[in-house]
């Protein structure tokens, strides 16, 4: 079995949306397909996926370092000798050849891409769901295809005022979700008090609501805000600081009693072990977003699995960023807390296959084969494009 070619193409994001940095209308994903000479139903296997949400395209990278390099491979080295078939970690080593250490950022989105194809490209040659494959390749098995998702939206849109937010929350309740999560940090925090009260009358409790700075603030407005909404009891609140200052993190586990939430931004294992070691992290109670979708793909997000048990960190407080199918397969397979939803945003890739139900805040993984991209209309589409 060999790769015959690797087709990659960029897609817009269609959402003019904004969390407390960023605003999403001129991002872009790398939608790419992994073609191989193994015939199913008369069609070559092709495994297909893309690098996540919330970052750019990685075409440069994929084209000229990573695509070639697997191209120019010896077939059998990126064989698992005993299915003969490709194996991830092998096409993601290969994919990384000459590439120094260190330095994660939009080669580990790129990465993410091509390993993650391989999963879905092996799903469907067992004719099974990737969770499947994903959770037998770990040792474990799928006991429960069910698994909790929560709705991430209450961006700030233009314009936007309390009932706005209320009505989006209202919705995503009507669709089944129990458990919600809203931005903060992109207005006063006299506004954002506001409309987390407006949350909470939709939500109900403290407990099925989150909310996300965005790693907008300083240690001290930080810890403010962590003790404005102390009262609050919240689900979990999310990348107050930036990503990669541990010690504000630290400093903020101090100061803030409730659970702290972060990781979406850490794109390696070795970011996790210091995160882990450095950053204030409190057992079964902070919660655990690395993406693989943007992290290397899966091998490495299992090495940052480990690297979260070594250290006494339970999966079950592992709840990936990304609120895409990717992502819905990876929390099953791999026994996570639970999944990441954005229905409605971040079109094409955000959510999961058409007419999926999310029933008092659970879905159920669809028995496709692969990811099931080709459930998902509008995704099917960009795919189809590639020309495969
Ligand atoms: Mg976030």
């Amino acid at each position: 079995m060999k790769i015959v070619k690797i087709l990659e193409q960029p897609v817009r994001l269609k959402s003019n949306i904004s969390n407390s940095l960023v605003n999403f209308s001129t991002h872009t994903v790398s939608v790419l397909a992994v073609v191989t000479d193994k015939i199913i139903n008369g069609k070559p296997a092709t495994g297909l996926a893309f690098n996540s949400i919330g970052r750019f395209d990685q075409s440069g990278i994929l084209r000229n370092r990573m695509i070639p390099r697997l191209l120019s491979a010896k077939p059998d080295s990126l064989l698992n000798p005993e299915t003969e078939r490709l194996c991830p970690a092998k096409v993601l080593k290969c994919a990384m050849q000459n590439e120094k250490p260190g330095g994660h950022g939009d080669r580990a989105h790129a990465a993410s891409a091509l390993e993650i194809a391989i999963w879905d490209l092996n799903a469907k040659i067992e004719d099974e769901p990737a969770a499947i494959t994903i959770a037998r390749s770990f040792g474990r098995r799928l006991e429960i295809p069910k698994i909790s998702v929560y709705a991430a939206g209450g961006y700030y849109y233009e314009g936007q005022h309390a009932q706005a937010l209320q009505d989006e929350l209202k919705g995503y309740q009507d669709n089944g979700f129990t458990m919600f999560k809203m931005k903060i940090g992109g207005a006063s925090m006299a506004e954002d008090i506001q409309r987390i009260e407006s949350a909470l009358s939709i939500a109900g409790a403290g407990t099925n609501l989150a909310v996300d700075a965005n790693g907008r603030f300083g240690l001290d407005q930080a810890i403010e805000y962590g003790q404005a909404m102390q009262p609050y009891a919240l689900r979990w609140y999310e990348e107050a600081g930036d990503p990669l200052d541990y010690d504000l993190n630290r400093q903020l586990a101090d100061a803030y009693t409730g659970p702290l939430a972060t990781g979406e931004n850490l794109f390696s294992r070795q970011d996790v072990k210091n995160l882990v070691m450095y950053a204030g992290m409190r057992p079964s109670l902070d919660i655990f977003q690395m993406d693989p979708g943007l992290s290397y793909g899966i091998t490495e997000y299992a090495a940052m699995l480990t690297e979260l048990k070594k250290n006494g960190y339970d999966r079950t407080f592992a709840y990936p960023h990304g609120g895409q199918l990717m992502g819905f397969h990876v929390v099953a397979g791999l026994g996570l807390g639970g999944c990441e939803v954005y229905p409605g945003v971040f079109q094409p890739m955000g959510g999961f296959q058409d007419g999926a139900v999310i029933e008092n805040g659970m879905a159920t993984i669809p028995d496709t084969p692969g990811f099931g991209f080709e459930r998902k209309a509008n995704l099917a589409v960009q795919f189809a494009e590639l020309g495969q």
